[in-house]
């Protein structure tokens, strides 16, 4: 059996490690393992590589993806999924892993009903995959998120500031929640928890009429203008008020323990269902458990298992 392994849509830390487990064991179960390098568009473009044991040293520990990816939006056409298909099969290469977000998954999917047999992981610091509990790389980017607004922290104390993150996630609230209750922060914006802008400067004003030295108020993107919110605290609350959006500082990095052995996991197990025959799976995690089910059924959930969260976020009056 010959199969390839591809890295697609945003990158994650972590996504190393699983292309290691991937190669490393087809080769101890004598399988041929290819690279496919910048996700689908270097599929189409017969970027393909086969590796050996040496080709996935030196990675499992660092961030980003050595196979690099790409966004090809093209690859939602038949006709283009056809050529990638032929550079698949004038190799002699079976079967796919792709790491990736659901519109990899869609990809993969497309593909396996093409006849290439495709077993897809989650690999995106947004945890926004709904069947799936985490996703590889959400962990290293709360870390890193944690570390940024751990610093804000010290300046916003000594300044008697409010100040205003945001965090990345995409429509995911995750990253937010979660490093909120991590840092402490006062007040966490996200989708789940709605946004009305007379509601929050009620809440800034009364934490700074009560004598609360400083605040932070944490945004997942995509909600609003933290530089304009910003603005409008320092107008109405008795703040002075900065904002930061960390950006793209959340995406690299070298992955936690945490995404290394899930992500070591989940490349193992994803061999593991193509030597059985399986295609058109997501491997999923329970914690760190993995196991799978249909892609279909992995897109068509609907995300849901964080909102217990919320109710650990501090509550301001
Ligand atoms: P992510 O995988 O992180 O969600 P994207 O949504 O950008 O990132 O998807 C990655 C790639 O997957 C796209 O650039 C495209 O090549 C492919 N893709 C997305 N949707 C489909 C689809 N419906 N059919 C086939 N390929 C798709």
């Amino acid at each position: 059996m010959k199969i390839g392994v591809l890295t697609s849509g945003g990158d994650a830390p972590g996504m190393n490690a699983a292309v290691r487990a991937v190669v490393r064991t087809a080769l101890h179960y004598g399988m041929d393992a290819y690279g496919i390098y910048d996700g689908y568009k270097g599929l189409v473009e017969g970027k393909i590589k086969k590796l050996d044991h040496n080709d996935v040293g030196q990675i499992l520990n660092r961030g980003g993806t050595i196979l690099g990816s790409s966004r090809l939006k093209e690859f939602k056409e038949k006709y283009v999924r056809e050529i990638a298909v032929n550079n698949l099969k004038e190799l002699g290469i079976d079967a796919l892993v792709v790491i990736g977000g659901d519109g990899t998954y869609r990809g993969a999917q497309a593909l396996t009903d093409m006849g290439i047999n495709c077993i897809a992981l989650p690999g995106t610091i947004d945890n926004d995959i709904a069947s799936t509990e985490y996703s590889i790389g959400f962990f290293t980017a709360l870390d890193t998120a944690i570390g940024a607004i751990d610093k804000l922290r010290d300046t916003s104390f000594s300044h008697q500031r409010c100040t205003v993150v945001e965090v990345m996630g995409r429509d995911c609230g995750d990253l937010s929640v979660y490093s909120g209750i991590a840092c402490g922060a006062e007040i966490v914006i996200t989708k789940e928890t709605g946004f009305n802008r007379e509601d929050i400067l009620k809440q800034v004003s009364h934490a700074n009429a009560v004598g609360k030295r400083h605040l932070i108020i944490v945004v997942a993107e995509n909600i609003t203008n933290v530089f304009d919110l910003a603005k409008d605290v320092e107008a109405n609350s008795g703040y002075e008020a900065r904002a930061t959006v960390l950006g793209h500082i959340q995406r690299g990095g070298n992955p936690s323990a945490f995404d290394r052995i899930l992500a070591s996991k989940m490349g193992s197990y994803a061999v593991e269902l193509l030597r059985i025959g399986l295609g058109g799976q997501a491997v999923i995690s329970k914690g760190l458990n993995v196991d799978h089910c249909n892609i279909l059924d992995a897109l068509s959930q609907s995300r849901n298992q964080v909102t217990d969260l919320y109710s650990y976020l501090p509550k301001l009056n």
